[in-house]
């Protein structure tokens, strides 16, 4: 099996390595390339933005992307079998005209269900569907010592449990079982309402979380003052047939017309510093109506999705995206205080959402619970991010926070045992899985997941 030394980063472009990749294409290959001594990890379309799908020392990557066929689809049930390289992008492509969407998707279709699965992602929805993971029927692992494994709630419990969300660590998912969902069109009806400050856009996500499927904030986080954590508020519902104009009510599933922009180049570092960031963000909030209109799935799930290489507008530098989860009872002041500390850095850039989200699940290394979740990008390089990022790990251990692996790359190990209370549970499914410790990322080594 043939492997290419590449550079290999996450979406933020940090840290970037230069390390080896397979890429089989057949169960053969892939049986071939697993056997290969050294260090692996799985690794999809490279869309966790910091370290997970980085190897770790000199091992190498294994990439999804060679084995991407759609097996077997259900429609009595709505089981779509699947291998792991298949994209969100290419499954709703081919099902959402035929009336199936999948159950939750993050904020950009280019996700491999491999990575979906392993990250046990999670959308604007968690609070009505919950994550990723619990729409999984089975899946078929390759174990780090070789030899394929199916496993489910009803099968090998505890290792389906640690592999959602176990972030590639308890070896390769090659084939998916998921359960689509069907919806009534491709439209969303959104209801636009713009939150004065941190407590009247908490508020308005927490009131309206019952009648709403899809809640989402955006916020301006260099507002500062009296205006700390306004944000513009989007409720949305699946739009019916009737709802929807003429038009497009004969069609209500068709797919809306593929983005053809694309960011060519990295932009310059001044392209996007304090000043033209505090502007756009005036003009966002400013501009917002508080209003009720239709939007096409496309614009209103994957908005980022329009623009081809949206992460090379933040230059060679690279970023990294902070993303915390606070429970109710320290939501609050945990938001407060980590606004307050981005607001006084002006390292915020225009791309930060809070949401809503619901009770936590059966997976031990799973993200969320109920409260609310923070995700905002901030502009490398490593540097200049560090004080920042040293600064808001004091804020989450203050206040309960916990960040996503999906998409850290700087948060102290020291914090994550607190953070994942179930990390040891994780860690003896793991342990017995692969006693070698063949399988470990530079995100699982930098955390000490495994030790
Ligand atoms: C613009 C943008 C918006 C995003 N919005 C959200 C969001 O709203 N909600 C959310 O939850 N996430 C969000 N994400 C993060 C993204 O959904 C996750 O990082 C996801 O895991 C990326 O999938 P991938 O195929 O790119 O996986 P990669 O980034 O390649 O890998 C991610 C992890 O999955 C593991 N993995 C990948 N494939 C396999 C496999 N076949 N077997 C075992 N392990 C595997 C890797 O080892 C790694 O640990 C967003 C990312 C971007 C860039």
């Amino acid at each position: 099996m043939a492997m290419k030394d590449e550079p290999l980063a996450g979406w933020g472009r940090l840290p970037c390595v230069f390390a080896s990749q397979a890429r089989p294409t057949t169960r053969a290959d892939l049986a071939t390339a697993w056997a290969v001594t050294g260090r692996r990890i799985s690794r999809g379309l490279g869309r966790s933005y910091g370290d997970a799908a980085l190897p770790s020392g000199d091992g190498f990557a294994l990439s999804s992307l060679g084995m991407a066929k759609m097996v077997s689809f259900d429609e009595a049930s709505g089981i779509l079998v699947a291998e792991s390289g298949v994209s969100l992008a290419e499954i709703i492509e081919v099902f959402l005209p035929r009336g199936w969407f999948l159950p939750v998707v993050p904020g950009t279709k280019f996700v491999t269900l491999g990575g979906a699965v392993a990250a046990d992602i999670h959308g604007k929805n968690h609070h009505v569907d919950g994550t990723f993971g619990v729409h999984v029927v089975w899946l078929e692992l390759l174990l780090p010592r070789g030899g394929l494994l199916r496993c489910s709630e009803g099968q090998e419990a505890p290792v389906f449990r640690a592999t959602i969300g176990g972030m590639g660590l308890t070896g390769h998912i090659e084939r998916v079982a998921i359960r689509l969902r069907r919806v009534p069109s491709a439209w969303c009806k959104v209801r636009t309402i713009r939150g004065r400050d941190l407590d009247h856009t908490l508020e308005l996500l927490a009131t309206n979380d019952g009648s709403y499927r899809h809640t989402v904030a955006w916020m301006d986080c260099v507002a500062v003052g009296d205006r700390l954590g306004r944000g513009v508020v989007m409720l949305g519902n699946e739009a019916t047939p009737e709802e929807l104009p003429p038009k497009d009510a004969v069609t209500p599933h068709r797919l809306p017309p593929k983005a053809k922009l694309t960011v060519p180049f990295d932009l310059p570092e001044y392209a996007l510093g304090p000043l033209t960031v505090g502007v756009f963000n005036a003009c966002y909030y400013g501009l917002a109506k508080d209003d009720e209109k239709l939007v096409d799935f496309e614009k209103f799930f994957f908005p980022l999705d329009t623009i081809r290489d949206w992460n090379r507008i933040y230059g060679r530098r690279g970023f990294s995206q902070f993303q915390a989860y606070f429970p109710d009872a320290t939501a609050r002041d945990g938001l407060h205080a980590c606004l307050a500390a981005i607001g006084r850095s002006r390292q915020a850039s225009f791309l930060a959402v809070l949401k809503r989200s619901g009770p936590a699940n059966d997976f031990p290394l799973s993200f969320l619970d109920l409260g609310y979740t923070l995700a905002l990008d901030l502009p490398g390089p490593s540097k200049t991010l560090a004080p920042l990022m040293a600064e808001l790990d004091g804020i989450l251990a203050a206040y309960r926070g916990k960040v996503y692996f999906a998409k850290d790359a700087f948060v102290s190990p020291a914090l994550v045992p607190a953070m994942y209370p179930r990390l040891e549970e994780f860690r003896r499914v793991q342990r017995a899985l692969d006693p070698s410790g063949a399988v470990r990322s530079l995100l699982s080594t930098r955390l000490k997941l495994h030790d």
